[in-house]
């Protein structure tokens, strides 16, 4: 579903994503792991066609964004790190705005706008003013939007910042179904259970390079002997050793793991 090769971006004299290669393939639900500022978002927005990148290619679905952007978005759904919503829309005035965007008539729109506000629990604030609605119903209000055009990839950068518990269920959930229907997630996250729990298979990026990619139990197995967890791995490649060192104390004062 999504094949990079030799993706790269430079900002002026700094290169952000230095030569990622990577493929996710349909039906899985891949994330994308790294430290602050390895590249992560700035990856992402090449993949979904939003930035332009200085070297290499994106095939989304065997389309090629730099020649077909437009064919590329229309399969795509994508949920930045900072969602932008339209405050003095109503929800379901929000969800007319982006299926008009996306080229879809408003007859394909009304049905598809209820089914998806039903299903995310905005059954009733369908026409409630967006600036109403808590943090947690904005984040499945943009989820609806993204899943508006029945796209076949999902594209979200960190999913779970502040939502509660039933919230990172619901979007657990959404993304399991999503890629067990054979659609593609590609998810970026800091949250390394929530990695562990959905995903079919990571890739760790550090410094703009991908430093690891593989299943959760392989990565294991290759870089921690497989006795540890995801969080070690990630530790081991890309932590610093500062963190390090602070983990490895509080495992031995504590005479628990960290
Ligand atoms: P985080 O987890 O903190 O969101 P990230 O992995 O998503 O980080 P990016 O946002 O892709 O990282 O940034 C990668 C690097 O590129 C960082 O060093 C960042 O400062 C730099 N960068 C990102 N956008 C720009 C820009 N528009 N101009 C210059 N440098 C940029």
């Amino acid at each position: 579903m999504i094949k990079v090769t030799g993706l790269q971006k430079r900002y002026g004299r700094f290169t952000a994503v230095k030569g990622v290669d990577l493929e996710v393939r349909r039906g899985e639900v891949f994330g994308f792991l790294g430290p602050n500022g390895a590249g992560k978002t700035t990856t992402m927005k090449m993949v979904a066609g939003l930035l332009k990148p200085s070297a290499g290619s994106v095939v989304i679905n065997g389309i090629d964004t730099s020649v077909d952007p437009v064919a590329a978005k229309k399969i795509i759904g994508y949920i930045p790190d900072r969602p932008y919503l339209y405050e003095r829309l109503t929800g379901r005035e929000f969800l007319a705005f982006v299926g008009g965007v996306y080229g879809m008539s408003d007859e394909a729109i009304a049905p598809r706008a209820t089914e998806l506000l039903n299903l995310y629990g905005l059954a009733h604030f369908g026409d409630e003013l967006v600036e109403s609605y808590s943090h947690g119903m904005k984040q499945r209000l943009t989820l609806a939007a993204a899943l508006l055009h029945s796209p076949l990839l999902l594209i979200i950068d960190e999913p779970m910042v502040g939502l509660d518990p039933a919230g990172a269920k619901l979007i657990k959930q959404v993304f399991r179904s999503f890629a067990d229907d054979g659609k593609t997630v590609f998810v970026s996250t800091h949250t390394l259970e929530v990695a562990e729990a959905i995903c079919d298979r990571v890739a760790i990026i550090d410094k703009g390079e991908i430093a690891t990619m593989g299943t959760v139990d392989d990565l294991k197995e290759l870089h921690t002997e497989g006795g540890g967890r995801l969080e070690d791995v990630f530790l081991k490649l890309v932590g610093s050793p500062d963190e390090q060192a602070v983990i490895s104390v509080l495992r031995d004062d504590r005479g628990v793991r960290a």
